[in-house]
């Protein structure tokens, strides 16, 4: 503080010489706090060499920087003057100096850590250099993962990327020597490391059937697990890794059943079948598929229920119909083998107009409730599971009618990032025929 009085001081004082003086000889320099930190790095005979600029004020929150042959030395009023030097300064060049997230530097680069490394602090964070991996940016809550690993220090080491964002839901991540740390909104800053991480990759990371992890690895004895969004890794050193996702859980709100993907049990039946005009769902399902129909309703639409819950022996008897009538092929096309059927999830439920108007029929997209359905089912948690196009994925024809439960984080999801079907979401392979 009494350096930045005396600076102040020493400002104001030549600018009053300056203003007073019409005398040709130059006024006594001020000596700043820039050129006091140069003296104490050695002036021209230190790592900065000779001076190449002038000293430049007017920089954000009052700072000044001056350059040198060896860098630069940046003060502002809230951080005191810092040189800024090398590959660190080359990636706080690309972050945008003090105009970016990292801001100022609040100390001069420290070496001597891990594996001949060095960093140096900002107010936005930290910039981490060692001879592998380079100089690389942390900051925010993935720094805060890794400071609970014990920075370089720890099983994560070095950086070996900056912060890679826009990944699905809005998240980040940064590799590590020994793994990586991934944050999302909703799920926070995770690491992922060794073996369960390999198997994380083999299910497409945050794009796949498992989502984002949402704890770390939490490790007893016996071995290792970490919970996802949909599912948990477990680890043990004499079975390796085991991957068990919500998808394959017939009780599970993420559940995906088609033509390659049978229920477990094929003759399972949901727990909590809730009734919405005559139709069973199950309960989380029927709740927001009965706010659905109240609110296309309030708007003028109306929409009725054609077929929800259908059980094992239902479908049995429905699919037999269509072979007889359709023949196999197109029978499989419009309908489907009991067991492989998503309305016995009780997840699944067929709309209609009350007149009937283009019923179960592809037409049904042009009507007012077809039409309110594609444009607001997202909202409530629903999708159009079987969309126009797809077939070759869902191994369905174009079913506008056709709504699933899926929650309303998947279902913005799918919207925002243009994910089609489950299949794409889920990162699934495409299931055209049985
Ligand atoms: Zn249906």
């Amino acid at each position: 503080m009494r350096r930045i009085v005396a600076y102040l001081l020493a400002m104001l004082t030549c600018a009053l010489l300056l203003a007073g003086t019409v005398v040709a000889a130059p006024a006594a320099q001020a000596v700043t706090p820039i050129e006091t930190r140069y003296a104490q790095l050695g002036g021209a005979g230190g790592r900065l060499g000779a001076a190449t600029s002038a000293e430049v004020c007017g920089l954000r929150a009052g700072g000044c920087y001056r350059n040198y042959q060896g860098g630069a030395i940046v003060w502002s009023p809230a951080t005191g003057a810092q040189p800024s030097w090398g590959a660190i300064r080359q990636t706080w060049r690309l972050f945008g100096f003090e105009n970016g997230g990292l801001g100022y530097p609040t100390g001069p680069e420290v070496c001597g850590i891990r594996d001949n490394g060095c960093y140096q602090n900002f107010q936005g964070g930290a910039i981490v250099w060692s001879p592998a991996t380079g100089a690389r940016a942390t900051g925010g809550s993935i720094r805060g993962a890794w400071a609970r690993t014990g920075y370089e220090a720890g099983g994560l080491g070095y950086p070996t990327t900056n912060e890679v964002c826009g990944l699905r839901g809005g998240g980040c991540y940064q590799n590590y020597q020994g793994g990586a740390i991934i944050w999302s909104p909703a799920t926070g800053a995770r690491i992922s490391v060794g073996a369960i991480r390999a198997a994380w990759a083999s299910t497409h990371f945050e794009n796949g059937a498992l989502g984002y992890p949402v704890t770390d690895e939490s490790c007893t004895a016996s071995g290792c697990d970490q919970r996802f969004q949909r599912g948990v890794i477990s680890w043990s050193p004499g079975g390796g890794a085991r991957i068990a996702r919500d998808i394959d859980v017939a009780a599970s709100l993420f559940v995906v059943v088609n033509k390659r993907r049978q229920l477990n049990p094929a003759r399972y039946v949901p727990e909590s079948l809730v009734g919405v005009e005559g139709h069973l769902l199950r309960r989380d399902a029927a709740e927001k598929f009965a706010r659905l129909l109240a609110d296309a309703r309030a708007s003028g639409i109306g929409m009725v229920p054609v077929s929800g819950y259908r059980s094992y022996d239902t479908q049995t008897s429905l699919y037999a119909s269509y072979v007889n009538q359709y023949g196999r092929d197109t029978a499989d096309l419009i309908s489907a083998r009991p067991g492989f059927s998503e309305h016995q999830t009780g997840l699944a439920i067929d709309i209609g107009n009350p007149n009937g108007a283009c019923g179960l029929q592809e037409c049904f997209a042009g009507t007012p409730a077809g039409d309110w359905a594609a444009r607001n089912a997202w909202r409530y948690g629903f999708i159009i599971r079987y969309p126009q196009g797809f077939t070759s994925v869902t191994g369905y024809s174009y079913e506008p009618w056709h709504l699933r439960y899926v929650g309303i984080t998947i279902s913005s999801e799918m919207r925002l990032h243009g994910l089609p079907t489950l299949e794409h979401y889920m990162s699934l392979p495409a299931a055209p025929s049985y």
